[in-house]
C-alpha cells in the first residue's frame, strides 16, 4: 500500500462528511417549506371540502325540484279530476289526496328554498375562501419560490458531490475501500481516526496496545481500533479527523458498533498488499 498515512480514507471520510451535510442541508428545507405553505394549505383544505359539500347539496336540491315538479303535475291531475267526480265518495277521495299532495309539495318546496339558501351561503363562503387563498399564495409565493431554488440548489450540490465522491472511490485501493465502507454500514460516520501522540484511539481514547501502535505508525496494514473499530491512522490530518467527529457522531451508535467489531477482527494478512 503506498498511502501510508492513509491519506485516502482519510480525504474519503471528509468527502462523506460534506456529503452528510449537503443532506442535511435538504432536509432542513421540508419544515421551512411546510410552514410557510401552511396557511396556504389550511385554507385549501376548506375550500376543498366546502366545495365538496355544496355539490353534494346542489344535487339534493336538483333532485328536491324533480319532486316538486312530479308533485305539481300530480296536483293538476288531481284539480282537473275533481271537476268531473261522479259522486260524492269520489269527491272526498279525489279532495284528501289533493289535499296530501298539497302538503307534501308545501314541505318540498320548503325544503328547497333552505337548500337554495345553504346554497347561496356556500358560495359566499367559498368565494371567499378563494379569495384567501389567491391573497395567501401571493404573500407567501415569492418566500417558497426561494425556498424551492434553494432546495434545489443543494439537491444539485449534493449531486455534485456524490458524482465527486465516486470519481474519489474508482481511484481508492479495494481492500480500504471495503473496510472503510464496512465500518460505517448502519449509519456509522467515522471510520477513520488518528491514533494520538500517546498511542490512543483519538475516536473513543481506547489506549492502544503498542505492538499495533508499532505497525500503524509504519502503516504497513490496516489496523483497527480494538474499543470501538475504526481504522486508525497516523495523519497530519489529525485536527481535522477530531473535528469531524465532535460534529457529527451521534453518540447512541457507539454501543452498537463496537458490539459489532468487537465479533470481527481485522484481517491484515488479506488486507494488506
Ligand atoms: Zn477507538
Amino acid at each position: 500500500m503506498t498511502d501510508q498515512d492513509r491519506s485516502n480514507l482519510v480525504e474519503l471520510q471528509r468527502i462523506d462528511l460534506k456529503i452528510l451535510a449537503g443532506q442535511q442541508r435538504i432536509r432542513a428545507f421540508d419544515p421551512l417549506l411546510e410552514e410557510v405553505e401552511e396557511p396556504a394549505l389550511v385554507l385549501e383544505s376548506d375550500a376543498e371540502k366546502t366545495r365538496a359539500r355544496l355539490k353534494e347539496i346542489n344535487l339534493e336540491e336538483r333532485q328536491l325540484e324533480l319532486s316538486v315538479a312530479e308533485k305539481r303535475e300530480r296536483q293538476k291531475k288531481l284539480d282537473e279530476r275533481s271537476g268531473s267526480v261522479r259522486n260524492l265518495r269520489e269527491e272526498a277521495a279525489v279532495s284528501a289526496e289533493l289535499e296530501m299532495v298539497k302538503r307534501a309539495l308545501q314541505n318540498d318546496e320548503q325544503e328547497a328554498l333552505s337548500l337554495l339558501d345553504q346554497i347561496r351561503k356556500m358560495e359566499g363562503r367559498l368565494e371567499e375562501l378563494d379569495e384567501a387563498i389567491t391573497e395567501a399564495r401571493a404573500f407567501v409565493g415569492p418566500r417558497l419560490e426561494e425556498l424551492r431554488s434553494g432546495h434545489d440548489t443543494a439537491e444539485k450540490e449534493l449531486d455534485t458531490m456524490e458524482q465527486d465522491r465516486e470519481n474519489f472511490v474508482d481511484a481508492m485501493d479495494v481492500m480500504e475501500l471495503r473496510l472503510y465502507e464496512g465500518i460505517r454500514r448502519g449509519g456509522r460516520v467515522t471510520a477513520v481516526a488518528a491514533l494520538t501522540e500517546d498511542g490512543a484511539c483519538s475516536h473513543c481514547f481506547g489506549i492502544v496496545p503498542p505492538q499495533l501502535q508499532n505497525e500503524i505508525r509504519h502503516g504497513k496494514a490496516l489496523i483497527r481500533c480494538e474499543g470501538c473499530g475504526v481504522i486508525l491512522t497516523v495523519t497530519e490530518h489529525g485536527d481535522e479527523l477530531a473535528e469531524v467527529m465532535e460534529a457529527e457522531e451521534p453518540a447512541e451508535e457507539e454501543a452498537a458498533v463496537s458490539q459489532e467489531v468487537s465479533g470481527e477482527t481485522v484481517d491484515e494478512d488479506q488486507v494488506d498488499e
